[in-house]
């Protein structure tokens, strides 16, 4: 797996003039430190073909996005082994390139979606609208979680409506 950080970096907790750069402008976060160095001491991570993009942590548990081919399978698995040594929950979501709809119909399942739309509120400011059918028994209190994630995956203010 590929990772936005050396891992000798990260595994020192000295880094270098690129991982110091990247960690000043805020590309990456402690967030993304503290999972990076579980990451790498996991062997079947270690093994997968991948790359690392992002983490996202919030009051309950810890989002990890991973990049290319990984199957459901592998996804659960990794995710189980970083929530015993992060001692949080986390999940793994799976991102291929360009693939965002993909990305977000992922971390709204089991809900559905039935359909997104762009709203321009004020000149620039963009807000993106995902209409979801609710599925399963989750709580409406999970939907304020994953609106977090989705808004902070792509950039943009998310509305969830239900319909
Ligand atoms: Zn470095």
């Amino acid at each position: 797996m590929k990772f936005p950080l050396d891992v000798l970096c990260v595994r020192t907790g000295t880094f270098c003039p690129v991982c110091r750069a990247k960690i000043q402008e805020g590309k990456v976060t402690q967030t993304d430190i503290d999972v990076i160095k579980v990451l790498i001491d996991i062997p079947e991570a270690s093994k997968m073909e991948g790359e690392y993009v992002k983490s996202i942590k919030t009051e309950r548990g810890i989002w990890v996005v991973i990049k290319g081919d990984i199957s459901e399978a592998q996804a659960r698995s990794l995710g189980r082994s970083m929530s015993r040594r992060l001692k949080s929950r986390v999940r793994v979501i799976r991102y291929k390139e360009g693939e965002i709809e993909k990305l977000i119909a992922s971390i709204l399942a089991p809900h559905q979606i039935v359909g997104m739309s762009r709203r321009y509120i004020f000149e620039d400011l963009v807000i993106l609208k995902i209409f979801v059918r609710l599925k399963g028994r989750k709580s409406r209190r999970s939907l304020d979680e994953e609106r977090e994630i989705i808004s902070q995956l792509i950039g943009m203010p998310i509305l969830i409506e239900e319909v």
